[in-house]
């Protein structure tokens, strides 16, 4: 079997970080108006339309804050607005990497049975880096960083591997990247939530699909493979 894993929020975490950096911008921000609920949909709004021409990560994340800064500030830019807001997003590259429970000793586990194969998405050198540092890649026998996830993206990765349906899982936390693409592409996936899931990559799953399996935590993929 060949099972394909996610690895922000699903391996390590990874969005707490970015909501951090986020409050810590709305604070300075400081609206007269806008609730933080707010201008987080603000941001959202820039976020939707620049993911898809820039791609993903923290230099990204730093741009869309500047830009929700440039357009929603009360009290215009100043070089030290920019200055305070680019901070935010270089702290971002230097995040502790603090693996989820249980991770180490399932993929221990799962590599001496099947074949792993670790698939995120984002900024190269940003992924890369996080890799390294997590310690975990000698668990996998292939790792894969892609711009973006979705069925296309999948599928091309399942002709590059020559698996076959039914023979390959796609296992994360992102109910949008990691399982409904994966389904679409024919891979059968299996969802293990986070709570810190970021919410642009919240969608439903299908109930009750036949390649659909929702864990609670990571290590009860021992119990599934
Ligand atoms: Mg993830």
């Amino acid at each position: 079997m060949e099972l394909w894993i996610d690895a922000d929020d699903t391996l390590w975490e990874n969005n707490v970080f970015f909501e951090r950096a986020f409050a810590e911008f709305a604070d300075y921000l400081a609206h007269s108006c806008y609730s933080r609920e707010e201008v987080r949909a603000l941001l959202d709004e820039i976020e939707h339309v620049n993911n898809r021409i820039h791609g993903y990560g923290s230099a990204n994340f730093t741009r869309n804050l500047e830009q929700c800064f440039e357009r929603h500030s009360e009290r215009g830019v100043s070089a030290e607005d920019r200055r305070h807001i680019r901070q935010l997003g270089e702290e971002l590259l230097q995040h502790p990497l603090h693996l989820i429970e249980g991770v180490e000793e399932t993929l221990a586990y799962l590599s001496l049975r099947h074949e792993l194969l670790l698939c995120t998405k984002g900024n190269h050198a940003e992924q890369q880096s996080k890799i390294d540092r997590s310690g975990l890649v000698r668990h996998f026998r292939h790792v894969r960083i892609v711009r973006e996830k979705d069925a296309g993206t999948y599928r091309g990765l399942a002709a590059e591997r020559g698996v076959t349906d039914g023979a390959c899982w796609m296992i994360g936390n992102s109910p949008k990247s990691d399982i409904n693409a994966a389904l679409e592409a024919g891979l059968g996936a299996v969802y293990v939530p986070h709570r810190h899931t970021w919410h642009l990559e919240h969608e439903p799953v299908p109930e009750g699909h036949p390649r659909l399996v929702v864990l609670e935590r990571f290590s009860e993929l021992q119990r599934l493979f």
